[in-house]
Order: C-alpha cells, then sequence, then structure tokens
C-alpha cells in the first residue's frame, strides 16, 4: 500500500528566519519533499525572511546548496528544484526596524491565498513579528502563526509571548510546534492505543508497573554553549518533547480526534502530575553534566570545554546535560505507576523511546526458567518502530526454556513507504488548518508551571549537576532514582 498525498489549497509561507540553521537542516528539506510528491498548486509561495541582503535569485541558488548538503542520499532532483525554486522568494527585514514592515507589506498582494507565518527566529522577536505582520494588514481569517519552540523561558515568560501573539491571532490561528508531535511512532501510539480494544482494559495501574521514556542524544552541545549554559536539558527537552510523550501515553481516550478534544484529555494529565517539592527533589530528580569521554570509539570533550569566552574555566559551567524524573500522575489511570523520564547528551548513543512495562505474572509455572514482564516499546529514534516483547518457548526438544522476543508492531512493511520527517507532517498540518499536532496555550503553561517547581526545588537546595562519563547512561544519581524503586532502566 503506498502513502496518499493530497493537495494543500494555493498558499504564501512566509519563514521568518529563512536563513537559519532549522530552515537549513529541517524546514527546506520537508517542504521540497512535500513539492516533490506534489502537494503544492502551481502558484504557491515560499518566502524567507531575513536581514541579510539577498535577492530571490541568490536565495534560491543558496536554498540549492543547502538540499544538496541536507537532503538524505543528496537526492536532488533538477525537475523536482526548478518547480520549487520558481516559488522562493527572499525579503531582507530587520524586524525590529519599523520602516522596514511597509516595505515587506508591499510584496504581497490580496490574493484570498492561506497566509502562513513561520517564526524559526529567536522567541524573543514573536511578539514583534506578530505585530508587523498584523499592522502590515496581512492578518485575515485564513492566516496562520507558527512558533518554534521553546516559547518562553519560564512560565512568566511563556506568559508573555502568549499574551502578544494572543493579541493580534486567535488561539485557533497559533501552531505551537512540537516536532515530536509529528513523528510516525507518536501517532502510531494513538492509534495503537484507541485504535485497538486490545490495550484500553491493560492501559492503567491494574496491569502497568511503571512507564519509561527516553531521549538520549550522543552528541554534545559544542558550538550551542552559551544558548545550552543559559537553558539547560529541563528546559530544552523535558518541558516540551517530554511532557507531550508522557501526555500521550498517559491521556484518557478523547471524544474524538479533533484538535480540543485531544488537546483537552493532555491538558488534564498535566494539571494531574504531582508538584516536585524541595523536599523531595534529591530523590526523585537527577542532574548531570558530561564530562569527557569515550563514544564510539572516538574521544569527546568535557561540556564546559565548550565554553569560548575568556576567563571562563570549563568548571564553571552550570547547565544540567543530563536530567532524569520519577513523575508522578496523580488520577485514578496511573495512582502509583511511576513514569520516569530521563534526557542527556554524550550518552552511549542516540535512543529515543517509551517503554511501558507490563506487571510480571503472579505466579510463575516454569521453576527457575526466568521469565521477564512484558514491554511495550515504541521507538522514536534513530529508527522509528513499534514491538512488544512477549515470552514464548524456545524452539526444539531440549526441554523447556523460555524466551523473551520482541514482536514487531509497526507495520512500516505492510505500507511500504518510509517514515516522512516529522517537519513534512507538521507543516502540511499547518497548511491544512489542523492545530491536532501543535500545543494550546494552556498546555504550554501547565508545563512551565511543573518544571518552574522543579527549577525553584532546585534552586533552593542547591542541587548541581553531577558529572557522568560521555558515552554512558548518565550520573550514578539517575541509576540510584531507579535502584531506590527496585527497578532499572530499559537502555535499549
Ligand atoms: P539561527 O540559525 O540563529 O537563525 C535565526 C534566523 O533568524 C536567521 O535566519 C536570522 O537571519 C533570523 N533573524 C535573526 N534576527 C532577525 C531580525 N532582527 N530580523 C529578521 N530576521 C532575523 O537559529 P535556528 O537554530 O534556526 O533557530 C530558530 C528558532 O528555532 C529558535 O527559536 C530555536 O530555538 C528554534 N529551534 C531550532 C532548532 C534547530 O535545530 N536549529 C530546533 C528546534 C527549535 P539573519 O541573521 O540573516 O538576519
Amino acid at each position: 500500500m503506498a502513502a496518499e498525498f493530497v493537495p494543500v489549497d494555493p498558499f504564501d509561507l512566509v519563514i521568518f528566519g529563512g536563513t537559519g540553521d532549522l530552515a537549513r537542516r529541517k524546514l527546506l528539506p520537508a517542504l521540497y519533499h512535500r513539492d516533490q510528491d506534489g502537494q503544492f498548486s502551481d502558484d504557491s509561495r515560499i518566502v524567507a525572511v531575513s536581514r541579510q541582503d539577498m535577492s530571490d535569485e541568490q536565495y534560491a541558488q543558496w536554498v540549492r546548496e543547502v538540499l544538496e548538503e541536507h537532503l538524505p542520499d543528496k537526492e536532488l532532483d533538477n525537475e523536482v528544484f526548478s518547480r520549487f525554486q520558481s516559488r522562493l522568494a527572499h525579503i531582507q527585514l530587520d524586524v525590529d526596524d519599523e520602516a522596514g514592515w511597509k516595505a515587506f507589506s508591499e510584496r504581497f498582494d490580496d490574493n484570498g491565498r492561506i497566509r502562513a507565518f513561520y517564526l524559526a527566529t529567536a522567541p524573543s522577536l514573536f511578539g514583534k513579528i506578530a505585530n508587523g505582520v498584523a499592522d502590515a494588514g496581512l492578518v485575515d481569517d485564513r492566516a496562520r502563526i507558527v512558533l518554534e519552540k521553546p516559547v518562553g523561558h519560564d512560565y512568566e515568560s511563556a506568559r508573555e509571548i502568549n499574551d502578544a501573539v494572543g493579541a493580534r491571532f486567535a488561539e485557533s490561528q497559533i501552531y505551537r510546534i512540537d516536532h515530536y508531535l509529528g513523528k510516525e511512532t507518536v501517532q502510531n501510539l494513538i492509534a495503537l492505543r484507541f485504535g485497538n480494544s486490545l490495550f484500553e482494559p491493560v492501559w492503567g495501574r491494574q496491569a502497568v508497573d511503571n512507564v519509561q521514556i527516553t531521549v538520549a542524544e550522543s552528541l554534545g552541545v559544542d558550538e550551542r554553549f552559551d544558548f545550552y549554559e543559559a537553558t539547560g536539558a529541563l528546559r530544552d527537552m523535558v518541558q516540551n518533547h517530554m511532557l507531550q510523550l508522557l501526555c500521550l501515553a498517559a491521556m484518557e481516550p478523547p471524544a474524538s480526534m479533533n484538535h480540543d478534544d485531544v488537546r483537552n484529555e493532555k491538558i488534564k494529565v498535566l494539571r494531574s502530575l504531582k508538584p516536585i517539592t524541595p523536599q523531595e527533589v534529591h530523590k526523585v530528580t537527577a542532574r548531570g553534566q558530561y564530562a569527557a569521554g569515550m563514544i564510539d570509539g572516538k574521544a569527546v570533550p568535557a561540556y564546559g570545554a565548550a565554553n569560548k569566552k575568556e576567563q571562563a574555566p570549563a568548571e564553571d559551567a552550570e547547565a544540567e546535560t543530563f536530567v532524569a524524573i520519577k513523575a508522578e500522575i496523580d488520577n485514578w489511570r496511573w495512582q502509583g505507576v511511576p513514569f520516569y523520564l530521563r534526557t542527556g547528551k554524550r550518552m552511549a548513543r542516540k535512543s529515543s523511546q517509551i517503554v511501558v512495562e507490563f506487571k510480571p505474572v503472579p505466579h510463575s509455572i516454569f521453576g527457575e526458567e526466568p521469565l521477564q514482564p512484558n514491554r511495550l516499546v515504541l521507538r522514536l529514534q534513530p529508527e522509528e518502530g513499534v514491538e512488544m516483547s512477549i515470552m514464548t518457548k524456545e524452539p526444539g526438544p531440549g526441554g523447556f526454556r523460555m524466551r523473551s522476543l520482541p514482536l514487531n508492531l509497526s507495520f512500516s512493511q505492510a505500507f511500504e513507504v518510509a517514515y516522512p520527517d516529522a517537519y513534512e507532517r507538521l507543516l502540511m498540518e499547518v497548511l491544512r488548518g489542523n492545530p491536532a499536532l501543535f500545543m494550546r496555550r494552556d498546555e504550554v503553561e501547565a508545563g512551565w508551571q511543573w518544571i518552574d517547581r522543579i527549577l525553584e526545588s532546585w534552586r533552593l537546595e542547591q542541587v548541581e549537576a553531577q558529572e557522568y562519563m560521555a558515552g554512558s547512561w548518565g550520573p550514578t544519581d539517575a541509576f540510584v532514582l531507579l535502584d531506590r524503586d527496585g527497578r532499572r532502566w530499559h537502555d535499549n
């Protein structure tokens, strides 16, 4: 069965930050692929905005080089690119410069097309850009605005951004990106849970022992040191990606796939998260920072070595590059079932997954044969897939030996399609006007409220990041955190 591609209505997609890293690595390759599959009408346009003095032709040439570098297998097709190139334009604008907005607005006519403004810039510019496009008369019922993460640095700053953008766009027109929600496996989690009767009776405290959500990267911080030092793993990864994954794994069945039905269930989970207080922060969180180590046989430097500022010794670096948390959801379904969250840089390997571990059988009839509890594993990286581990008998006449085997539930072979990049799906959802895979204002703010309590508890209790060796699975505290509960992390 081949994938179906439904064309989207004619659009002007305006990318603020169209020359930045995100545009280069993710947005432009994603748009090229969707154009390649014939999803765009002939008159749809992609307009990049940046402060650089670049003509449309120069921008198109730059995009060609970017695609040659970033498309998988360097697969640029000249015919497809010539169509893609005809859509591209570049507008020079410093969004801080009020005078520049007039010339900007003149590049658009009242053409009735969908207008999507994608804000791939620092969040400090979000309010200004929302004002700029609204004052330029470019916001009508068909307009929408996409906010890249992070929306804010804490609850207060998130509210300020939401207020500023919300003053010019209705909530239904605001698309807050969390690209994890665009991953096929994450959507498969919804399909598995709510498209099969098999899982519902075992999805809760009666049958689930614990849930583990891991987002591990083998890459380090390198040039992003300044950003990371001001942010840390808790804000960068947990507030958005990991809490969204937790919500989808834990939420009640929504009334429908309608965006607000799904988001109404997610917000209930966020509001049920037990706050982490200073009294227990040492027990239920682990904070780490990578030291030098080896990954794939190569020596890699410590986090602090990426600090390029003069007179800033490496040991002054403070941010956590690893965090583990025992999260508890205070509701009927999940009472007593811990959700262990773990994310880190420079870990042994890149691996992101949700593991739902079921309770062990109440009594084994197999004597000394070891039995492992069933596990449902949703793998997000490096390759997406879904597996259920089940106990089976090893074939052969030599006695009754039990083995745990993974049952492949991802069906990617049945569909014969490569999983598209999350940004391809999310960009199409923006253009189609479906905000189901994006975060609503209350979700973002509730997430920050929970995270702010942890940050405050760390501050009050002076919890410092504990060193872990690059190439390991995190600091000792992360292992102790599960050890205390008689459990262990699933590393693969
Ligand atoms: P970046 O490489 O620094 O790019 C920033 C872009 O914004 C550039 O195109 C820059 O163009 C433009 N810009 C900056 N100031 C401007 C101004 N005053 N007026 C007009 N344009 C301006 O940043 P990035 O890595 O692409 O990240 C962009 C946003 O996405 C950030 O919020 C980031 O946190 C988020 N994000 C990035 C990634 C990623 O993988 N990179 C992943 C997730 C989220 P000029 O300097 O040429 O004007």
